[in-house]
This record gives C-alpha cells, sequence and structure tokens, in this order.
C-alpha cells in the first residue's frame, strides 16, 4: 500500500514502513502549503498519510486522500488535526506520546534555568564585548532552591518537569490540572491548587505543558498574567496560543513579571511585535523535541501506528477520529 510522508523525517521509521509498503516522501523540505497538500495527496492517492504538527489537517485535506483512513500525526500534540472532521469520515488520528517526554521536560528545565539566571542575556552581553571584569552588581539572577514552580498542565512532561525541579533542584511545585494526579504529588512532592489563579499568584516560575484546546486558549492572559509576582519567570514549551503573545509583551515591558522563555508562538513562524527586542525574553524556535534521538523514535512510532493500521489492527497511539 502507498503510505505519503508530508515532509522528509528520521529516516528508522521510513525504513519500516519501505520494508512492506510503498512510501512517498514530499521533496520539499518546507511545510507544503495546503493547496501543494491536496495536489499531492490527490496524484499520489495514498492509503496512510504521515503528517507533521505544521500541516493543517481538515475536511478538504481528508477528502484529497479518501482512501487514507489513518493520519499519524509526528508529534504528541494533534491540534493541527480537525478530529471531528476526521471521525465524520472515519479517519483514525495518532500522536506520539511517551518517546518525548524527558527530552521536553529536559529542555523546558535547562528554559527555567537560562532565563531565572540571565544566560542568554550574559552570552549577548559577554560576545558584545561589553565584559570589562567581574562585578558584584553584574547580571543578577535568582536562584531556584526553595522557590515555587507552579505547573499548568500535569500530563507525562508536567509531572516530569516537576520531578527534576524537585529532586534536582530543591523547588517547591505547586500544580493545577483538570485532575488531580498522584504522579506529580508522590514523585515531586507538588500540592494541587484547585484554579490556575492560585498557582500563578504563588509561583516564582510558572512552566506551561497544557495541549492546546479551546479551553487553553489564551490560558495565560492578561488579566492572570497581572496576578503573577513581578519577580516570577514564566515558561512556555506547550503551544503558541496558551499564552497571549501580545498580553505577554505587554507585561515583559512593563515589569509585571521578570521574565519569560518560549520555544512556541501563537502565529508560528512569526513573533509578536516587540517581542524580540526584549532582553528579559529567551526564544527558540519549537525545538523542545529536537534531539537526534527523540525525532528517530517519533518516526518510528508514527510508522508503527501507520504498520499497525494498515494491518487491519487497532494503532496503539490512537488519540481519536475513528
Ligand atoms: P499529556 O496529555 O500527558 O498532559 C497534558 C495535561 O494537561 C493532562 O494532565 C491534562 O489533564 C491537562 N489539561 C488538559 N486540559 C487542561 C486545562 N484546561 N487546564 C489544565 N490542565 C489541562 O501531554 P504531554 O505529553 O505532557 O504534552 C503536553 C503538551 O506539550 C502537548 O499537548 C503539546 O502541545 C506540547 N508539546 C510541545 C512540544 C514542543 O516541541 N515544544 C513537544 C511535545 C509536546
Amino acid at each position: 500500500m502507498k503510505v505519503y510522508v508530508t515532509r522528509q523525517i528520521p529516516e528508522s521509521g521510513l525504513v519500516k514502513l519501505r520494508s512492506v509498503h510503498e512510501v512517498i516522501v514530499s521533496g520539499k523540505d518546507r511545510v507544503l502549503t495546503q493547496d501543494e497538500l491536496i495536489a499531492e495527496l490527490q496524484e499520489h492517492n495514498p492509503d496512510a498519510v504521515l503528517c507533521l504538527l505544521t500541516n493543517s489537517i481538515n475536511g478538504k485535506i481528508f477528502d484529497a486522500a479518501p482512501n487514507a483512513k489513518i493520519f499519524a500525526n509526528y508529534a504528541v500534540g494533534f491540534n493541527n488535526i480537525d478530529i471531528e472532521a476526521a471521525a465524520e469520515r472515519g479517519v483514525t488520528v495518532t500522536n506520539t506520546p511517551g518517546v518525548l517526554t524527558d527530552t521536553v521536560a529536559e529542555f523546558a528545565m535547562s528554559m527555567i534555568c537560562a532565563t531565572t539566571k540571565r544566560i542568554v542575556e550574559a552570552d549577548d552581553f559577554t560576545r558584545a564585548g561589553k565584559y570589562d571584569g567581574w562585578g558584584p552588581m553584574l547580571l543578577l539572577g535568582v536562584d531556584l532552591r526553595g522557590k515555587t514552580l507552579g505547573i499548568l498542565g500535569a500530563g507525562r512532561i508536567g509531572t516530569r518537569v516537576a520531578e527534576i525541579a524537585h529532586n534536582g533542584f530543591g523547588m517547591n511545585v505547586v500544580y493545577y490540572d483538570i485532575k488531580q494526579s498522584e504522579h506529580i504529588e508522590k514523585g515531586a512532592r507538588a500540592t494541587f491548587r484547585a484554579t490556575p489563579e492560585e498557582v500563578l499568584q504563588e509561583a516564582d516560575v510558572v512552566s506551561v505543558h497544557v495541549p492546546l484546546l479551546d479551553s487553553t486558549r489564551h490560558l495565560i492572559n492578561a488579566e492572570r498574567l497581572a496576578m503573577m509576582k513581578p519577580t516570577a519567570s514564566l515558561v512556555n514549551t506547550s503551544r503558541g496560543p496558551v499564552v497571549d503573545e501580545g498580553a505577554l509583551v505587554s507585561a515583559l515591558k512593563n515589569g509585571a513579571i521578570r521574565s519569560a522563555a518560549l520555544d512556541v508562538f501563537e502565529e508560528e513562524p512569526a513573533l509578536a511585535p516587540g517581542l524580540a527586542a526584549l532582553s528579559n525574553v529567551i526564544i527558540t524556535p519549537h525545538i523542545a523535541s529536537a534531539t537526534e534521538e527523540t525525532r528517530s523514535k517519533m518516526s518510528d512510532i508514527a510508522a508503527e501506528n501507520i504498520l499497525a493500521h494498515l494491518r487491519g489492527e487497532e494503532p496503539p497511539n490512537s488519540v481519536g477520529g475513528k
């Protein structure tokens, strides 16, 4: 059978797919436009599609590939896929959970360290030739031991960040989630808070790990940023629209919070006006899961989902649709 892959990904999964099926990978090393993707699907008429979080998958895309009853997303988040439209057409949607948990959590913890210790700012300063000798007041950051980490979204990644921060850095952890979790409470001695507001008011560092849903869009807005401590930092490695980026720019400018670190953006790859000019924000290009090991494992898992479906079995990581 024919598997269409919307962009080159690490070979490991593609090798597995090729051993059984015909695999067609988009020849363009960039995100296909909607029209290009539709044209490609109509031309190749695949039996399965492996797509990326940068592909917006909706009814029109499903209709361009009527034989493809599985769309395997190469990501744990799947907000780029219209699950209802998939369900209406009997299409199964899968993701790649678990394999990227440690990688993204390590990245989030690195962002927490980098923003509280002002590492990127210090690097810029030194490279710019401004370093003229050790100074007692030079680029002062803040300590993490004994401080409070607020986790929003205590799933796989949020829990792992909490464990590293508590067990490795001596931070106290409070968390908000729609459900209480014994994993984070056991692993990081975390304390549940019934509202996001309580976490935002208490935390010295807030790390966001919710999926992008209607209920989490602008979870961090102007009103909630104003509730944070002026000494606090915000780290977002989840999805851009969870934070109102314009409101964050204002909060960083007017000192409502100390600093932020963002791996994801509201209108990716565009940045909110004024964001890049701020020295108290670290911005990275959506690379939290970007390690050689993890990207290969994600390739394997996406392939395994497709292989199972094409064998007529339930894929291991179905998230909805059919
Ligand atoms: P997960 O499903 O294990 O955890 C998500 C948690 O959020 C769950 O505990 C869920 O109950 C909670 N949640 C859902 N709605 C909520 C709400 N309204 N308020 C509070 N909590 C809510 O997912 P995960 O594997 O930990 O991944 C989390 C997210 O991280 C993904 O959905 C993805 O968008 C993002 N992510 C980003 C990158 C990156 O490269 N920056 C990489 C991987 C994952």
